[in-house]
C-alpha cells in the first residue's frame, strides 16, 4: 500500500484485451499422478523433536548434502548442540514431509528433487512441500509426518487428514522416472492450480491494460493496517483510489480484488506489466507462515501462468518504474528485517 493517488488517470470501459497466448487453444495437461496418499498425519523434524533420536537420520539425505544449496535450504544453518543426525537439523519452518515410499515407483534421486502437494481436503489448504525422510511407521495408522511449518500453514493437527501428490508435470524437471507419457510431453514445465481464492471483492480501482503490454513483474507489499482495512480502502472509488489484485490475510486466506488482465493501482509508474499483491502486517511484521505459504503458492502460480521471469518479483519500494516521490516504506519487515530487494530476492529463492 502506502501510494497517493494516481494523477489524471481516464476511466476506461472496462473492456479486457484479450492476452495474446502461444496457444491458443487451452488443453489441460494431463496428470501423470507418480504418488499419492490420503490419511492421518503427524509433525517431525527440528531440535525439539524429541521423538527422534539425537544421531538420527533421514532416508533422502546425508550430511554431504548440506553442501548442495538445492538441499541446505531445508536445515538449519548449524548443527544444534548436542544432535548430529539431520533429523533435528531440519528446519521445522521448512516445508518437508515423509511417506512410505516404495523406492522402485519413485527412486531415491528422484524424491530428492521433487516437490510434492500437501493438501489439507478439509479447508483446501495448499502447500508445495519436499520429501525428506522414510515414514512413519505403518502400525502408527498414519500416512505421512509432515514438518510443523507445513501443518501449520494447512492447518492440521496430530492425526488430521492430509492428501499428498506428486505428478510428473511437478516434479523438478531432471529426469523422467518412468516413459514419458503424454503429459510429460508438454512443454510446461511444472504446473500447479491457482491456489483457492476466498472471495472475489471487486475493486473498481482498476482499469484496461494498455492493449499488448505483457504482464512481466510481481510487486509485493504490506497493508500496513488490517485486512477490513485493506479491503474497505480498495473497494472506495472516491478516495486514493488504490487497489491491488490479491490480498492475502495473516490465515493465509487470499483475496482478489482485480482481474490479472487488468491493471490495479499499487504501485505508481509501474502498474501496467505488475500485478499487486497485498500481504496483511503492520510496519513491523513479519509474514505469518501461512500467509507466507499463501503467498508463495499465488507467486508460483502467477509465474507460470504469465510466464514472469523468477527474478522480476519485487518490493514495492524497489520495482523499476515505481516514480512516486520519496519512495515507500512498503513492504517494510514482512520479508525479512532489511529494506532491501536482496531481502526481497532471498526470501523468493527460500520460498517460492
Ligand atoms: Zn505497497
Amino acid at each position: 500500500m502506502a501510494q497517493k493517488r494516481r494523477p489524471g488517470k481516464k476511466k476506461t470501459a472496462p473492456k479486457r484485451p484479450q492476452r495474446k497466448r502461444p496457444i491458443k487453444k487451452k488443453i489441460a495437461p494431463v496428470e501423470e499422478i507418480l504418488f499419492r496418499v490420503e490419511g492421518k498425519m503427524s509433525t517431525f523434524g527440528g531440535p525439539t523433536d524429541t521423538g527422534m533420536s539425537a544421531d538420527e537420520g533421514l532416508a533422502l539425505f546425508s550430511s554431504a548434502d548440506l553442501q548442495n544449496p538445492k538441499y541446505a535450504n531445508l536445515f538449519l544453518a548449524t548443527q544444534p548442540p548436542g544432535i548430529t543426525g539431520l533429523g533435528r537439523r531440519l528446519d521445522p519452518e521448512k516445508y518437508y514431509f515423509a511417506c512410505r515410499w516404495n523406492y522402485n515407483d519413485t527412486p531415491k534421486e528422484f524424491l530428492k528433487r521433487a516437490l510434492a502437494r500437501a493438501e489439507n481436503p478439509s479447508n483446501g489448504r495448499a502447500a508445495d512441500a519436499r520429501p525428506v525422510d522414510w515414514g512413519p511407521n505403518i502400525a502408527t495408522g498414519r500416512v505421512a509426518d509432515l514438518s510443523p511449518g507445513l501443518a501449520t500453514a494447512l492447518g492440521l493437527q496430530t492425526d488430521d487428514v492430509v492428501r499428498i501428490t506428486i505428478s510428473a508435470l511437478r516434479a523438478t524437471p531432471v529426469k523422467p522416472v518412468k516413459a514419458p507419457s503424454r503429459a510429460a510431453r508438454v512443454s510446461r514445465p511444472a504446473s500447479s492450480a491457482k491456489p483457492v481464492i476466498k472471495q472475489f471483492v471487486r475493486s473498481p480501482n482498476c482499469s484496461s491494460r494498455q492493449m499488448g503490454t505483457k504482464i512481466d513483474k510481481i510487486v509485493l507489499h504490506c497493508t500496513e493496517g488490517s485486512l477490513a482495512d485493506a479491503l474497505a480502502e480498495f473497494q472506495k472509488a472516491d478516495s486514493r483510489k488504490v487497489s491491488a489484485h490479491y490480498v492475502i490475510d495473516r490465515n493465509g486466506d487470499i483475496h482478489q480484488m482485480v482481474n490479472d488482465c487488468d491493471c490495479a493501482n499499487h504501485c505508481m509508474g509501474a502498474n501496467q506489466g505488475s500485478i499487486g499483491i497485498e500481504h496483511v502486517g503492520s510496519e513491523t511484521d513479519s509474514l505469518a507462515p501461512p500467509q507466507a505459504a499463501a503467498s508463495a503458492a499465488l507467486i508460483r502460480w502467477l509465474l507460470q501462468e504469465h510466464q514472469i521471469p523468477r527474478t522480476n518479483i519485487f518490493g514495492h519500494d524497489f520495482t523499476p518504474g515505481y516514480c512516486r516521490p520519496g519512495g515507500t516504506s512498503c513492504p517494510d519487515k514482512l520479508f525479512g528485517p532489511v529494506h532491501s530487494q536482496a531481502t526481497i530476492s532471498a526470501w523468493v529463492a527460500a520460498n517460492v
